[in-house]
């Protein structure tokens, strides 16, 4: 098996989460291109979040040259081997899977501009997801306007927060306001007693906590009702299992990645949509509009809360791929 890769930057709109400091910084990761012996070639992303316990760029390359696999390298792999069975079908990843809706992601809610809220409704959107945690008033009041136009709200703290915010920040909610919360993710560090505490105020769901969770000793019920899936770094089978053993939803989401993690992420939620629907709830892989647009991300075209088919095999981008200049690990 032959690995190569190729850097790329990404470049945020506005800042992306509490975890990052409040300052819009660019991004970096690389694109994997591997080469099976059997002349199949599968492509996937590598988009490192140190800011959320990932190992960074560097290292993991070095893990990769090494065979030490981390969970986000083994899924870059899995990823890519998805990938070259498609090309190698001359399939795209959208001929698999049923389309998902998607929630509307907004991370620089503060400076929107007045319409947005009715421009979401208008592009038919369900669900808006907020990345909360920097400032609580300004976030409260703009919960209740999601909250009167009817919207369905999801949170994430990627816990920067603590049980004393947290229940702070519910007592200065509307009562319109709470129905509206489908879910806050990862509010603080996980523990299962203050979980649970949280859970009596809002439901929540499980992210990036989701190494501290003792998955051999807990027994129902867990203080979250839903698992956040993201392709790039969780396996697939394993959140199955726990959805069904703990009888919990899935939502699949990409990672703020590259434009290729992110169709890479849309496969995987179509198909978990065609074979567990009972499981799944909207999916949240919207992340490339976060970035300024790029090359890639212009080859992405969204039909309000859908994403449309990407030309090209596998997750797409075939011109693009084969232009990139491919780097030995
Ligand atoms: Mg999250």
């Amino acid at each position: 098996m032959i690995i190569q890769y190729s850097p790329y930057t990404l470049r945020p709109r506005t800042v992306l989460n509490a975890a990052q400091g409040g300052v819009a910084k660019t991004r970096q990761g690389v694109l994997l291109k591997v080469t099976w012996p059997d002349g199949r070639i599968g492509y996937s992303d590598l988009h490192p979040w140190e800011e959320l316990g990932d190992k960074n760029l560097s290292e993991q390359l070095q893990d990769l040259k090494a065979g030490r696999l981390s969970y986000q390298l083994e899924q870059s792999l899995w990823l890519a081997n998805r990938d070259s069975h498609l090309r190698q079908a001359g399939k795209s990843i959208f001929d698999e899977g049923i389309k998902v809706i998607n929630n509307y992601i907004l991370t620089d809610y503060l400076s929107a501009p007045d319409g947005l809220v009715d421009e979401i409704k208008q592009q038919k959107f369900n669900t808006v997801k907020l990345k909360v945690g920097m400032n609580l008033d300004s976030e409260i009041e703009f919960i209740a306007r999601l909250a009167s136009a009817n919207f369905q709200v999801r949170l994430d703290f990627n816990s920067v927060g603590s049980l004393k915010i947290f229940e702070k920040f519910y007592n200065k909610l509307t009562p319109l306001a709470r129905a509206s919360i489908e879910y806050v993710e990862d509010p603080f560090r996980y523990n299962y007693e203050q979980w649970m505490q949280a859970s009596q105020m809002l439901p929540l769901a499980m992210d990036n906590e989701v190494h501290a969770v003792d998955w051999s000793q807990e027994t129902e019920p867990l203080p979250f009702g839903t698992l956040v899936l993201k392709p790039a770094k969780c396996d697939v089978n394993t959140y199955l299992k726990w959805a069904q053993n703990f009888n919990l939803k899935i939502a699949v989401t990409s990672y703020m990645d590259h434009p290729v993690g992110v169709i890479h992420a849309v496969g995987v939620a179509m198909e978990l949509q065609r074979d567990y629907p009972e499981v799944m709830l909207e999916a949240g892989c919207m992340t490339h509009a976060l970035y300024q647009l790029d090359e890639y991300s212009a080859q992405i075209d969204c039909s309000g809360p859908y994403f449309k088919r990407v030309t090209g095999t596998g997750v797409g981008f075939d011109n693009l791929l084969a232009k990139a200049q491919w780097l030995n690990l």
